[in-house]
């Protein structure tokens, strides 16, 4: 996809779908402008698809299917092994390309695009995790467990990593022998495009992989369709249960990962400069717009030395410069409500972020990190998904308070500890209910060979969406006994 001269503000031709390895136009005239969140502009239009659009790609898929599930694994693997060394070649322009629809600064994209070639490691190396287990059963009698792919499945993805997140479906379910539709955030279309054309270029068939653009009415088409078998979604808890109850009742297999809030306990013995720098890097790190974000610190006892240090860093931060702008006028108004609802309910804002505009990107929907300490649990700030640059700081008097309130969240992403005791770092990790824990880490992300995924209502179904734990996801275990020697016994289970 190349950047074109125009007149208007439009940088790049209208995105178009991906359907057996051609773009081509949607059947009705339905678009959506894409805009640069760093200052306002048009970059493109995405279409709108419907069942139409949908049922194409599934056409193409169902034609890809059957050659592509029986393509032995070892080489469905070559294929990613090519597309990783093209993701770091062209990494400058899918970075650029991520900075540009995302916001995010282009640090942050390329570290994105690298962790899209870490994903395809871990797929490169599934032939040698998914041979199935061997045994021999009873006398003369054995069993053996193969994966079979799925069939046709789908990816519906978030606008917080336009290129990483497609990638952490991406790989694994076509390794593992699925055919995909690709269901793109229509806040971030372009990256998905050039994922497409990359893997082409990797030796990728025509119609392994798909993508189909669009928002409300093309998650319902994905949800409805009879032949899709499974679908992975990842974005909020609100429209992560109406795709796992719609996809559900329609009998597919549904993984769907949600929103979060993410505590992280701030425990007086914490050494200063480290805990302060990763706090303050978690909750400002891609504006605040990541799953794993710290969204609230409790901080436990005598812990004014580093609520200090963090909100030295924290007016040290230049928005455009060591973080992006939030992805819409809509969120940039949305996490302002909530910081000034807060103060309004008696929180006290020690770095304000409000209001904050980038010299010569005035468009631009900048929100500056935020702390607001003084926080009581029960405001609505402090239960909320905020999903911007600011940290709330909830006092509490000891470790059990902390984690009652880390309780009370209905969601279960991400917890974290900052201590320099074992002892209370491992009750920490035991306690908290959330599916990622970390001590002494802002952003406890797993990483390949183990599972990316939450509990609580940050995940609905059974599964992970990375790692070990995609692989019962994106394929069917077949059991098979076989028995050979004639004097084997013959009993209740022969
Ligand atoms: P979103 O839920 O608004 O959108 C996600 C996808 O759902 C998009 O493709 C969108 O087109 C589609 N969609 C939106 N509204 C829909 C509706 N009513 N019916 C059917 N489909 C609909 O999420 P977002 O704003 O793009 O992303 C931010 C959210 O994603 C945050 O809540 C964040 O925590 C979450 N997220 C979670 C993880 C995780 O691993 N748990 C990772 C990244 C992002």
């Amino acid at each position: 996809m190349t950047a074109i001269e125009h007149p208007t503000s439009t940088r790049y031709p209208d995105v178009r779908n991906y359907i057996g390895g051609t773009f081509v136009d949607a059947e009705r005239d339905r678009h959506l402008d894409v805009m640069n969140p760093t200052d306002g502009t048009v970059l493109s239009r995405v279409p709108l698809s419907g069942m139409q659009e949908v049922d194409r790609a599934v056409e193409a898929a169902k034609k890809a299917q059957p050659a592509w599930a029986a393509t032995p694994i070892k080489e469905r693997a070559q294929v990613f092994y090519r597309y990783k060394a093209l993701l770091e070649k062209n990494i400058d322009e899918l970075a650029a390309l991520v900075s540009e629809e995302n916001g995010k600064i282009r640090n942050e994209a390329a570290a994105e695009v690298l962790k899209s070639a870490e994903l395809c490691e871990f797929a490169c190396s599934l032939p040698q995790i998914v041979p199935g287990e061997v045994l021999e059963v009873s006398r003369g009698v054995e069993c053996r467990v193969e994966h079979y792919p799925v069939g046709i499945v789908a990816s519906i993805t978030p606008f917080n990593f336009p290129n990483m997140v497609p990638n952490w479906t991406i790989p694994n379910a076509l390794a593992l022998g699925n055919c995909m539709i690709l269901k793109p955030s229509e806040q971030v279309p372009l990256s998905a495009g050039r994922i497409a054309e990359l893997l082409r270029e990797a030796g990728l068939p025509d119609g392994v992989l798909n993508v189909v653009h669009g928002g409300q009415e093309t998650v319902e088409a994905i949800c409805d369709h009879p032949a899709i078998e499974a679908i992975s979604f990842v974005g909020s808890t609100h429209v992560a249960k109406i795709v796992y109850r719609r996809g559900s009742a329609n009998l597919k297999r549904v993984l769907a990962l949600g929103g979060a809030k993410n505590h992280l306990i701030v425990m007086p013995d914490a050494e200063p400069d480290m805990t302060s720098n990763n706090v303050v890097a978690s909750m400002s790190g891609c504006a605040g717009q990541r799953c794993m974000a710290a969204s609230v610190m409790m901080a436990v006892g005598a812990t004014d030395h580093i609520v200090d240090r963090m909100t030295n860093i924290v007016r040290g931060m230049v928005p455009g410069v060591h973080l992006g702008p939030v992805i819409s006028k809509a969120a940039k108004e949305r996490i302002e409500r909530y910081i000034s609802e807060a103060e309004a309910a008696g929180a006290k804002v020690l770095v304000d972020g409000r209001g904050y505009v980038v010299p010569g990107k005035e468009g631009g929907y900048y929100v500056g990190p935020t702390l607001i300490d003084r926080v009581t649990p029960d405001m609505r700030i402090a239960q909320e998904e905020i999903f911007g640059p600011v940290m709330v700081i909830i006092r509490a008097k000891d470790v059990e308070e902390a984690l009652s309130v880390q309780h009370r969240s209905p969601y279960g992403n991400a917890a974290s500890v900052f201590t320099e005791s074992g002892g209370v770092a491992r009750y920490v990790m035991e306690k908290a209910s959330a599916g990622m824990v970390g001590v002494n880490v802002g952003v406890p992300v797993p990483r390949e060979p183990f599972g990316f995924g939450g509990w609580n209502e940050s995940k609905f179904g059974a599964g992970d969406i990375t790692g070990r734990g995609s692989i019962e996801f994106w394929t069917k275990a077949k059991k098979m006994t076989t028995k050979w020697n004639k004097e084997a016994g013959v009993n209740w289970m022969s």
